[in-house]
């Protein structure tokens, strides 16, 4: 029956006062969507709107982006001025910038000169601008010359790094977006697109219903992903190179690989096939608990397609097999002539909002613009282009994060410069983390945020700038180096992270070595400088801010000269590697992690949900994100939970080797019977509990595989309670 149509009361949209839209880039994740943030008559961030004609987003946003003016307002727990106190268990007080800066500069003098350079540590994020992030990276290498220095990348894409530079000889996602529009099958392997990275999937849904094509997810869990798939594989966790290889045995067995892709572009081929031999699909569905036939299909399905891509994201990276992992899939599309065609692709799914911007110039791994301290040509250029002596930089990189921590724990390091990261909630064995940061003879927080956890073991507090309250650049996970344009003022008395990293530098240099540009414009266009030359990948000397802004984002390699960026990499079948080729690496596959026996009988895996980033540092404020999502639970399946006496809405204890958490209990069928799933997002829940052993090659954790045994707690106050002897623990 149909109602009378002009009776219906019409949808209204608030009206909330926006005299003014100003053009920006959202801060979450690595989407990269452009944004608009209204303000109302007195200034004041009241709305925020997707950019119609930004090719990344569309007008479209998800519920963090639509919710991003109120990162402006004056919450809780932000941070408007420096704090300092001289023993950790004293309380903070307010002092000026000059006396926060000074004693900063004081601690980080006396422990590189009473147990060297590297005694002193830093550990950034992918949050800040990759103008900060350059001006870090000068500071550290070429000022404070402390070789222990990374970023909080390396918990979620190291192994995407590693993995793209063994293939192709270099860091740098080959695809983009616009592939969805062509390709002819599409793998998934541990991303949950949908609660991820939902405008990246809407991309996809978009594409799906111009032109079908099969959608395969590879993920333990029934995600919201897996349940609009053709076809979902329910594989063992960190088994993804076993069904890889597997799939490449049917690929070879059958000759369905492109020999002339292979023959004109690829190195090692041979030893490659020995090692596929062995990998039988019998022999995998053993290990990797994806049936024969189905892997036999889903090889047959990629390697027939015209065009095919894979895409991934966590449940690859975080694993003991991460950087194999991702190696793997490289593999997959080299033998299938996948590589640097449209709908063709290797395209890892970055997690924060410039995750890539800290892999391309924030000097971690080794020095700006993908080079490495390994090689005598790179250390020259850059010392020469910074006034920096080429001996005061070392040979070799040196720690990863998850290599700083236990550092501390040895004694290695005595003093820590975090910046934008929260490692006491996002570091696998929360207790472990906690006793090692109480060594620190001295701790410096960076943070827009003075609520962090980590913050309480801190001894210098620096309030810094949230997104856009600044200026500069992200890029996203395609390569597109988008614009942030400042909104509105900084908060309080807190400062850009530019700034403060300027700041540092005057006193840390004495005026000798590198000059700091103050705007970060002026630093762009120094790394505009050093980005140029036709052996460079990463080439943005032909961008401008203007360019950038006009353009709603630009994709690098973009020359100088050129109009526009490049949106695929390698399509000339010339990959990084001295000769030109990409390499096929044979991977062995060794099953080194914690799984389930008869104490503790539960896979734990984590993962995100859409409401939240990260560790809710800024989300955990918001208000309808935080109503929506606001406290940690537990996905288990029902029948697992009636054997253990566990109910729906109910509580219940996880047990593992490292230590104990309490969560609310939700039943459902998306988790099988011998498995459990808590979103990684809450301080004192799943990383409690988990062992995260790390990649050999990329040093990031194995965060999604641990065992644990579940029991029932009584009540919430229980719970309270038994968290709170588990934090004194
Ligand atoms: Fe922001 Fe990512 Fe959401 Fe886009 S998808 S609005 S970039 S959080």
């Amino acid at each position: 029956m149909l109602f009378g149509r002009n009776k219906k009361n019409p949808i209204k949209l608030v009206d909330k006062g926006v005299v003014e839209w100003r053009y920006t880039t959202c801060g979450y994740c690595s989407t990269g969507c452009s944004i608009e943030v209204g303000l109302d008559q007195t200034g004041t961030a009241v709305a925020s709107r997707g950019v119609a004609d930004a090719d990344v987003n569309r007008g479209k946003l998800c519920i963090k982006g639509i919710l991003e003016h109120e990162l402006f307002r004056k919450t809780a727990g932000r941070g408007d001025k420096p704090l300092l106190r001289d023993y950790r268990h004293e309380t903070f007080r307010e002092v000026s910038w000059d006396a926060a800066l000074d004693k900063t500069t004081a601690e980080i003098k006396r422990i590189q000169e009473t147990y060297g350079r590297d005694a002193f540590s830093i550990v950034s994020t992918g949050q800040i601008m990759t103008e900060e992030f350059y001006t870090l990276g000068k500071l550290a290498r070429g000022v404070m010359g402390t070789n222990n220095y990374d970023g909080n990348t390396t918990l979620c894409m190291a192994s995407a790094a590693s993995g793209y530079k063994r293939s192709f000889g270099s860091d740098g996602p080959p695809g983009c977006y616009e592939d969805f529009d062509h390709t002819d099958c599409l793998i998934a392997f541990g991303s949950n697109l949908p609660e991820q990275h939902p405008v990246i999937y809407w991309r996809l849904k978009e594409a799906l219903e111009k032109r079908k094509f099969p959608v395969i997810v590879v993920d333990p869990r029934v995600t919201m992903f897996a349940q609009m798939a053709d076809m979902h594989l329910a594989i063992t966790p960190g088994t993804d190179v076993v069904l890889l290889n597997a799939m490449a045995h049917v690929i070879l067995k059958e000759g369905l690989h492109k020999q002339d892709y292979i023959d004109a572009h690829c190195a090692d081929f041979e030893a490659f096939k020995t090692e596929i031999e062995r990998w039988d699909p019998y022999t995998a569905s053993q290990q990797c608990g994806v049936d024969e036939d189905t892997i036999r299909n889903v090889a047959r399905l990629y390697a027939k397609a015209p065009k095919a891509m894979s895409i991934w994201t966590m449940g690859i990276n975080q694993s003991t097999h991460g950087s194999d992992g991702v190696v793997a899939i490289n593999n997959l599309n080299l033998i299938t002539g996948n590589i640097g065609k449209p709908g063709s692709s290797s395209l890892s799914i970055t997690g924060q909002c410039n995750a890539m911007g800290t892999r391309e110039w924030s000097s971690c791994s080794g020095l700006p613009g993908y080079r490495v301290l390994e090689k005598e040509k790179d250390r020259e250029e850059i010392s020469k282009f910074w006034n920096v002596d080429p001996e005061f930089f070392p040979k070799k990189r040196g720690m990863f994060m998850t290599d700083i921590l236990p550092a501390i724990e040895t004694g290695q390091i005595k003093g820590l410069w975090l910046v934008a990261t929260n490692p006491m909630t996002s570091m696998p064995n929360t207790s472990r983390i906690r006793k090692t940061l109480e060594k620190l003879e001295f701790l410096v927080v960076q943070d827009a945020y003075s609520d962090v956890e980590t913050n309480q073991y801190s001894h210098v507090f620096l309030p810094a700038a949230v997104w856009a309250e600044k200026e500069g650049c992200f890029t996203n996970t395609e390569r597109r180096v988008n614009l942030i344009r400042n909104v509105m003022p900084p908060n309080g008395e807190s400062k850009p992270d530019l700034w403060i990293f300027n700041a540092l530098a005057k006193r840390l240099a004495d005026g000798k070595g590198p000059s700091f540009p103050e705007t970060a414009e002026a630093v762009f266009e120094e790394m505009k400088v050093l980005s140029k030359g036709e052996d460079r990948i990463l080439d943005i000397s032909g961008m401008s801010y203007a360019k950038i802004e006009a353009q709603r984002g630009m994709q690098w390699p973009c020359r100088e000269g050129d109009e526009t960026g490049a949106q695929r990499l390698y399509t000339d079948g010339k990959f990084q590697h001295p000769d030109g080729k990409a390499k096929l690496i044979p991977l062995a596959f060794v099953d080194n992690n914690e799984r389930p026996d008869d104490e503790y009988p539960f896979w734990l895996n984590s993962g995100r949900v859409v409401e939240h980033f990260h560790t809710r540092t800024r989300t955990g404020k918001v208000g309808n994100a935080n109503k929506f999502s606001p406290t940690p639970y537990m996905e288990m399946n029902p029948d697992a939970a009636a054997e253990v006496g566990v109910s729906h809405g109910g509580y219940a204890r996880l047990t593992s080797k490292r230590g104990e958490a309490v969560v609310m209990v939700q039943l459902t069928q998306r988790v099988s019977r011998n498995m459990v799933f808590i979103p990684f997002h809450f301080h004192d829940c799943v990383n409690r509990l988990t062992l995260g052993l790390l990649d050999p090659h990329s040093r990031q954790p194995a965060y999604k595989q641990c065992s644990v045994r579940i029991e029932p707690a009584a009540d919430q106050v229980a719970a309270a309670a038994a968290n709170a002897a588990a934090r004194a623990y």
